[in-house]
């Protein structure tokens, strides 16, 4: 395609574009300056078939009036002309701003010397027509600037058109902006309400506990048996009641807490895991540390306490009568890491996939077990401020595969823990 043809069909789809959007290109004007009647309406007959706006003029001075009260796409000036001839004309055209760019094309006789043409040139002129001037060339000769025309102002509309959806968008992100802040900061005001309530919450749960555990001890033989009943259901709603705010608090502290990434090792961390974790060492437990791990990037306390409820919750949620058995290992995702923690537990139906993230969702056969809904929002929380995500593959039946995924850590950047000796997988 040539570069003619693809500018008329770039011209044409941008056209049929404005159109579908309601947009319609006006006319073009068309201006025609010549002192000769006859010429002037024998021209004007031969432009009327482009179908655009012909106006006419008879001088310089009517030209440069017209040219006072519209644009035009392109104007054919005659040069011989009395009082204001087409060159005059031309230089008191271009003196205007608004019109330093609008084609002008010479009207003049064939024997106009190279030296007037070039004056012409200088003037402005974008071309020339000779008299007598033939039909089809003066048609084709303005047809070219009128389409040239259509195009600019098409160009136009479409950059208004891209101004104004880009101010419409800019507003909309300041708006999204000032709500992210808004919500931020209620959020943040949330943290702070729940943190507080959690942490005065918890002295009088303790004072309360304390109290029952001492009656349950001292008071044994004075109660029948359903106050002896009563004493234990208190006493299993405090402990309750204090998992709940430590959890809680734990939730909002790892809300509010700075973050610094690092490079971590995995074999380290499941190493401090253990030592932070003595009631992990069952001896009717099996947890099982895959022999390599990649290592990734994160906080180490985030991690820790990630890793620690995962772990918590694989070995408690298993059938009765089954031992439950663990299984850490890494997997590298492209650029990523996922941390996985396999159980042979009880499944979840993926229905619950995405919920049980979220806080206080305990769903299945919860009454079961203990637990308070908190400790996968925990996990759900600090992968994100780790800039990472969490999530688990599991089925009824099947126990669950539940997986953190972080930045991997770049090997030569991670130093190991000269204190910790290699942890070996803990057998029954
Ligand atoms: P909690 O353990 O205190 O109930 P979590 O937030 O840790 O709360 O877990 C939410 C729910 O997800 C649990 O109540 C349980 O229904 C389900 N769940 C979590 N981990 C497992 C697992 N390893 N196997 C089966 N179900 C699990």
């Amino acid at each position: 395609m040539t570069q003619k043809t693809s500018n008329k069909a770039n011209s044409k789809a941008l056209l049929s574009a404005l159109d579908s959007q309601g947009v319609q290109i006006p006319k073009l004007n068309i201006l025609l300056v010549d002192d000769n009647p006859g010429k002037l309406m024998a021209h004007e007959a031969v432009l009327a078939e482009l179908n655009e706006n012909v106006v006419t003029a008879s001088s310089g001075h009517q030209a440069l009036q017209e040219l006072l009260r519209k644009d035009f796409a392109v104007i054919l000036l005659d040069v011989s002309m009395p009082e204001l001839d087409g060159f005059e004309t031309a230089r008191l055209i271009r003196e205007r701003p608004r019109f330093e760019r609008t084609p002008i094309i010479f009207v003049t006789a064939y024997n106009t010397t190279d030296l007037d043409r070039l004056h012409g040139y200088k003037l402005g002129a974008v071309d020339y027509l000779f008299l007598p001037v033939v039909p089809d060339v003066l048609k084709a000769k303005v047809k070219v600037f009128v389409e040239l025309a259509r195009q600019n102002r098409v160009i136009q509309i479409q950059a208004e058109r891209l101004a104004s959806q880009n101010q419409e968008q800019a507003r909309q992100l300041q708006m999204i902006q000032e709500l992210n802040r808004t919500l931020t900061e209620t959020n943040k005001e949330l943290e702070s309400f729940s943190y507080t309530i959690s942490h005065d919450l918890r002295a009088p749960l303790r004072a309360l506990r304390g109290y029952i555990e001492y009656l349950s001890e001292t008071c044994q033989g004075a109660l029948d048996e359903t106050s002896r009943d009563c004493m234990e259901r208190i006493h299993r709603a405090a402990i309750t009641l204090d998992n709940l705010t430590h959890d809680l608090l734990e939730y909002t502290h790892i809300s509010r807490e700075q973050i610094e990434l690092e490079p971590i090792r995995i074999e380290d961390l499941i190493q401090e895991l253990l030592q932070l974790n003595p009631s992990f060492q069952n001896p009717d437990a099996k947890i099982v540390v895959a022999p390599e791990m990649h290592p990734v990037v994160g906080q180490k306390s985030l991690l820790l306490h990630s890793l620690s409820n995962l772990v918590s919750n694989a070995l408690k949620f298993v059938r009765p009568g089954v031992a439950p058995c663990v299984r850490i290992k890494t997997m590298q995702v492209g650029d990523k890491v996922r941390i996985y923690v396999e159980d042979n537990g009880i499944g979840i139906s993926p229905v619950y996939h995405t919920r049980i993230f979220g806080l206080f969702e305990r769903v299945g056969e919860v009454n079961r077990y203990d637990g308070t809904g908190v400790g996968l929002a925990i996990v759900a929380r600090a992968a994100a401020r780790m800039a990472g995500s969490c999530g688990v593959e599991s089925s009824p039946g099947s126990g669950s595969s539940f997986w953190i995924e972080l930045a991997a850590a770049p090997l030569n950047q991670v130093v190991a823990n000269s204190c910790t000796k290699r942890w070996e997988p803990v057998t029954p």
